[in-house]
């Protein structure tokens, strides 16, 4: 048999995520290409991968950073596209195949619904979209006939232990595991004075800053429960979360009959981003192979919500719909920025997103892309009207 060339387009290549992607891609040169990179501010590191993948296209933020840009890639013949239309532009070429959505946070939306009405194959890494805009991005990309794979490790893990990755008959539960973060056996008191650099030290991922804060506050499991409603169609009721320190089992399917499905593997993101880059089927990725008689036990336990109040308020926003995830997702993202800043406390972040949620978490959901911006624009605003006020 033989096979096209698929063309991949990487919005946040200079990420986590993106280096992942890319390791894996240069794994299989006969299946994909590199075809376009995005970058924000680490111009080196764009620049080193443009030299090396040679894509068709780089994606950069304004006019400045495509003339540094352009001074680093040694004569490498890349196009450079810059400004708020560029990320859009490569997503919906039409040359690309595959989207990887790896940019964090709300700045990956206007581009993943590019991606979405353009019809691509989108490789959802960008969980903040899908919580910020569920129901418009799904929309989208069944107007447009895209497809979307999970990358996030416990949404993937879901999507293998579900029959062709949907939600059907005979479905009980979906159980999300986490990890706990660095924090799971801290007491509450101490939690006040944790620094950035603590937050960011994930004991099982090495990860990019927002999503490793997110993590210890566990308010990174509350945004997956969000994603998990909308990715698998499944009620609140139906969504739990247990907390797995080793991170070896990256979730599970409960089924009427008892039966319990899990996916396990080492934490290492290039299995997800392999799984959802040849499904159905499978790629060689770099991993290691798991040695469950050297790992020798695997523990579980309820989450601890008294402690880890962004779960709880995740949980809320779920349960309350309109536009209380939108609400929240801005909320703690500039929270979690401003405590990276060290502008305000580790325990002010669930504070901050409690009282930002109580003022506009009881809004009506955003029904297109600008609406659902205007929400953000509107929750920021009075996350840093907060922020203000904590610091004067
Ligand atoms: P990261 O911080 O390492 O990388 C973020 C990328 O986004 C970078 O390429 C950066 O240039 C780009 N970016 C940042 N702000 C931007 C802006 N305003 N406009 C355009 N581009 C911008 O983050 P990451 O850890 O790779 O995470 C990326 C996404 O994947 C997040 O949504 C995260 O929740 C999700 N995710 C990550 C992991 C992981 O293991 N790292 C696991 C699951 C899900
Ligand atoms: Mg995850």
């Amino acid at each position: 048999m033989t096979r096209t060339i698929q063309n991949v387009t990487i919005l946040g290549s200079t990420g986590s995520i993106g280096a992942s992607t890319l390791d894996v891609l240069a794994r299989h040169p006969d299946r994909y290409r590199v075809f376009a990179l995005s970058g924000y501010r680490q111009l080196e590191r764009l620049a080193q991968q443009c030299r090396r993948f040679r894509p068709a296209l780089a994606a950069v933020p304004d006019e400045d950073s495509a003339r540094r840009l352009g001074g680093l890639l040694d004569g490498c013949p890349v196009r450079i596209l810059a400004g708020e239309s560029a990320l859009a532009e490569i997503s919906a070429h039409d040359e690309t195949d595959v989207v990887m959505a790896a940019i964090v946070g709300a700045a990956g939306l206007p581009a993943g619904i590019a991606a979405a009405r353009a019809g691509k194959r989108i490789l959802l890494a960008n969980k903040e979209s899908l919580v910020m805009a569920g129901k418009v991005f799904l929309d989208a990309c069944r107007q447009g006939g895209a497809s979307v794979l999970p990358i996030d490790s416990e949404h993937n893990a879901v999507f293998q232990c579900l029959p062709n990755g949907r939600n059907g008959a005979g479905v009980r539960r979906i159980l999300l595991t986490a990890s706990g973060g660095p924090f799971r056996e801290m007491p509450l008191e101490r939690m006040a004075d944790v620094t950035a650099a603590q937050a960011c030290e994930h004991p099982n991922w090495k990860m990019g800053r927002k999503i490793s804060v997110d993590s210890a506050t566990m308010m990174n499991k509350g945004l997956e429960l969000i994603e998990a409603h909308y990715l698998f169609d499944m009620p609140d009721a139906g969504l739990d979360v247990v907390v797995h320190p080793q991170s070896i089992v990256h979730s599970m399917v409960e089924y009427t009959d008892g039966s319990t499905l899990a996916q396990l593997g080492n934490p290492d993101m290039r299995t997800p981003i392999a799984h959802a880059l040849a499904y159905p089927e499978r790629i060689e990725s770099g991993v290691d192979m798991l040695r469950l008689a050297e790992i020798g036990r695997l523990d579980f336990e309820a989450p601890d919500l008294g402690r880890f109040a962004c779960l709880r308020l995740a949980r809320e926003a779920l349960r309350a719909e309109g536009a209380a995830p939108a609400v929240l997702n801005a909320a703690n993202e500039v929270a979690v920025e401003s405590f990276l800043a060290g502008r305000i406390g580790f325990l002010d972040i669930a504070r901050l997103n409690e009282r930002v949620l109580g003022r506009l978490g009881g809004e009506a959901a955003g029904s297109c892309l600008d609406s659902v911006l205007d929400i953000d624009r509107r929750a920021r605003a009075e996350a840093r009207a907060f922020v203000e006020g904590a610091c004067p």
